[in-house]
């Protein structure tokens, strides 16, 4: 295939046929965001290359391997954004939203940009579902950080899925840390790989996240942070498991994790699942309390997470989890006459009117064809309309799944229409019992749903 009709490697069309799986996720995903207090962001898609270095760290394999950096035209260097925190990080500052009420919680739907090597849930473009609390230092912020992950996971019936936390410690508790980890690693030199030889010096926890297999076979064994944490630390990560016990949320403590970006203080900690392959971190975050700082402002405590949705996704086929149906069709109109196409074309747009899905033709197609059409698109009424219609005025509408039929006067068809409709699905919804039960989600579409 020419490069015309093929879309760049790591990339990946959502058609219509999938396209609703993602609005579930969304939907579902900022109701319970919403729930706990958090409110939507919208930031750039690309950024000043600097914000990504100061932020994300030039030492990461993010900075130093995967960005997506060009210049523009006014020769700024842009970088498409690898990772939202840093963007939402800079809004934060620049629109003053610091000096506001704390804490300020925000959650965002985004594409992101890494050039990585494609393969089953690793993609060049690639989508996230995050949340970002910045100005609460307490414990507690971060188990409600942590819950809403658990919650979501949990509406979605997720139970492939478990937690692991960790703390990293701060600037205090590392340098003793470092040091450690320089001693261990210099005896292993020889063997890491060149970009970790020069993380050596500048920064050695990055080799424990490093992917080589030589190198993670050897950080495998490094010494580990929980035995470096000072003692504010401690507390700190005594008090998020105690309040993640107070809401019954499992985990386990795995002294191995250290995230990607170097932003992060503190907590850590991933949602990891062994169904989906290699790539099993479906949601990872924690806290970096020295980002605002870093980043020109004042200190300012905070702390996040972001999930993959292609990841999210592939977990929720993979075990079979409850998807709603592609929304279908409410009526086919079927114009039987040329005397009727005026008729078909102002009813089919009062139908639309009301937000009912509903279809006619506009290929020129005999009735058995717009026929053969309508069940093909799986209409769930049709309606044909000819000159005797236009003269009796009535119309049969017949229900495509049980024959059934029902004549319905032309002059108040819409709303005759609208309470047929409404009575098969009052019928139907107290039939379904494959949704989760999620209390209110709208997604769930109690108003008009479908078969
Ligand atoms: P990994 O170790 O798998 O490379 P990461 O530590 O680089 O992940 P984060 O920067 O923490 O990932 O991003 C949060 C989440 O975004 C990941 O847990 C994952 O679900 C998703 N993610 C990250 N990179 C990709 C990618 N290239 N394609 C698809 N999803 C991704
Ligand atoms: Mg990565």
């Amino acid at each position: 295939m020419g490069l015309l009709t093929k879309a760049p490697r790591g990339t990946a069309d959502l058609l219509p046929a999938e396209s609703h799986k993602i609005q579930y996720l969304e939907t579902v995903f900022s109701e319970i965001a919403r729930s706990y207090g958090f409110r939507e962001i919208r930031v750039p898609v690309f950024e000043h290359t600097e914000l990504f270095h100061r932020s994300v760290g030039e030492t990461t394999d993010v900075v130093q391997k995967e960005m997506y950096t060009f210049n523009d035209n006014g020769g700024r260097s842009i970088t498409l954004r690898p990772e939202g925190t840093a963007g939402v990080a800079r809004a934060l500052l620049e629109h003053g939203l610091y000096s506001e009420a704390m804490p300020q919680k925000f959650y965002y739907q985004i594409s992101c940009y890494r050039y990585e090597k494609p393969q089953a849930g690793r993609l060049r473009e690639f989508h996230q579902f995050g949340v970002e609390c910045f100005g609460s230092a307490s414990p507690a912020a971060d188990a409600e950080v942590i819950g809403l992950a658990n919650r979501f996971f949990q509406t979605l019936s997720l139970d492939n899925l478990h937690l692991e936390i960790n703390s990293i410690g701060c600037p205090k508790c590392r340098a003793a840390y470092h040091k450690a980890l320089k001693a261990y690693f210099t005896a292993h030199i020889d063997s890491l790989c060149d970009t970790c030889k020069g993380r050596l010096e500048k920064n050695p926890m990055r080799i424990l996240d490093c992917k080589s297999p030589v190198c993670s076979a050897i950080a495998a064994k490094a010494p580990v942070i929980l035995d470096y944490l000072c003692d504010d630390c401690k507390e700190h990560f005594a008090g998020v498991q105690k309040n993640l016990d107070v809401l019954s949320i499992p985990y386990t403590v795995n002294p191995r994790i250290v995230r990607g970006l170097d932003y992060y203080t503190r907590t850590v900690f991933e949602f990891v699942s062994d169904a989906i392959g290699a790539q099993g971190t479906v949601c990872g975050g924690g806290r970096y309390d020295g980002l605002v700082a870093e980043m020109g402002g004042s200190a300012l405590p905070a702390l996040g997470f972001a999930m993959g949705v292609e990841r999210l996704r592939l977990l929720m086929e993979n075990t079979g989890k409850y998807f709603p149906e592609p929304e279908g069709y409410d009526l086919f109109l079927i114009c039987a006459d040329p005397a009727a196409f005026d008729t078909v074309s102002r009813l089919t747009a009062e139908l639309r009117d009301m937000l009912l899905n509903v279809e006619r033709d506009l290929c020129d197609r005999s009735v058995k064809a717009q026929m053969k059409y309508a069940n093909k698109i799986g209409a769930r009424y049709t309606a044909v309309l000819g000159e005797n219609e236009i003269q009796s005025g009535s119309v049969t509408v017949k229900n495509m799944h049980t024959g059934d039929t029902a004549s319905l006067p032309l002059d108040d068809f819409a709303d005759r229409f609208l309470s047929l409709l409404n009575d098969d699905s009052l019928r139907e919804w107290s039939d379904d019992t494959h949704a989760p039960q999620t209390g209110g989600f709208t997604v769930l579409d109690g108003g008009k749903k479908k078969d």
